[in-house]
């Protein structure tokens, strides 16, 4: 049956973002408060309605049941740089807030591997900290193997290389094929079994994002089930939203790597004056109180409204609603 009403309250935001990310010139998503704080539910336009009710549950947990017990106060996190001109990234490198890693995305539809290996070449003159690379699965097997020795160099040495193609079977290929460490992030996020990028010895470490897996805890036990190195990235939220990855990055046993948690500089407008940005390359362990969310426009407001209802049902006819929130729903 249609739930008519939620039972919950949520406020709507939208933000025009500093730089074009992901194809997105605007961001925006739902907040939701519950008897433990507020939550982030901001599934992108394009996921459907039983993949966004991932989202959903990572919210609702969030909000009526809180995050555990962290073992860290603070976060070190990575600065990100978009596949722009080596000279806006120079100047994204020069905003970094004490940051000593610096994600680079290459690969990006359009671009040439010169391109990135310009990007790279700029970020790495005036920059001498860790650098990673992230392909979003931009590369084919062949051409991941060909162009990740090159990128290596031009870097003085990578970090880590991020979901160079696409497939695990690929994925495992290219580890075997070059020496730079591989991460595994959509493989891991919208693979319907994560476990196969373990079962296949396809990745050095796994990228988990709390929203797309469905919770803090449900984070913490496909790390625990996997055996990897995580690095905790954001799925591109306001201040709130980051709160809950930088809760599953300080409750981690382990974290040797730089999280992907500095995002919120690419929003023009985040929905609290008290932001998560990090000073000296870390972001603190805090709860965020949204005091600046500014009034939508109906039209949005209204599919948002139904957008909810539909993975409120969605939720509620797959999982047990009650065990996600502490028997408050
Ligand atoms: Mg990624």
């Amino acid at each position: 049956m249609r739930a008519t009403s939620l039972p919950f309250a949520h406020r709507v935001y939208r933000t025009r973002m500093t730089t074009r990310f992901r194809g997105l010139d605007y961001r925006d998503g739902v907040l939701i408060e519950g008897p433990a704080g507020w939550s982030e539910v901001s599934p992108f336009w394009d996921y459907d309605i039983p993949e966004s009710s991932a989202w959903l549950a990572a919210g609702l947990e969030s909000a009526y049941v809180g995050y555990p017990e962290p073992v860290r106060a603070s976060i070190p996190v990575n600065v990100t740089v978009p596949a722009t001109t080596p000279e806006k990234a120079q100047a994204i490198i020069a905003r970094r807030g004490g940051c000593e890693t610096a994600k680079i995305k290459v690969a990006e539809k359009g671009q040439s591997l010169d391109d990135d290996l310009d990007r790279i070449a700029a970020v790495r003159d005036v920059f001498d900290g860790k650098i990673r690379i992230d392909a979003n699965a931009g590369w084919d097997r062949n051409a991941a193997i060909h162009s990740i020795p090159l990128l290596d160099r031009a870097a003085g040495g990578l970090e880590y290389v991020e979901q160079p193609v696409s497939t695990v079977e690929d994925l495992a290929a290219v580890r075997k094929a070059v020496a730079v460490p591989i991460a595994a992030d959509e493989s891991i996020r919208r693979a319907e079994d994560p476990y196969r990028v373990a079962k296949h010895d396809a990745a050095d470490l796994i990228v988990c994002k709390v929203q797309p897996l469905g919770g803090v805890r449900a984070c913490l036990r496909l790390a625990q089930d996997i055996g990897l190195p995580v690095v905790v990235s954001s799925a591109l939220e306001s201040s709130v939203g980051i709160r809950a990855g930088v809760a599953l990055a300080a409750s981690l046993p382990e974290l040797n790597y730089a999280c992907g948690l500095a995002t919120v500089q690419l929003f023009e407008h985040d929905v609290t004056s008290d932001r998560l940005v990090p000073t000296a390359g870390e972001l603190p362990v805090r709860d965020i109180d949204p005091d600046t969310i500014e009034p939508v426009d109906e039209e949005l407001e209204a599919r948002w409204a139904t957008r909810l209802r539909d993975m409120w049902d969605h939720l509620a006819a797959t999982r047990n609603v009650s065990d996600i929130t502490g028997g408050a729903l």
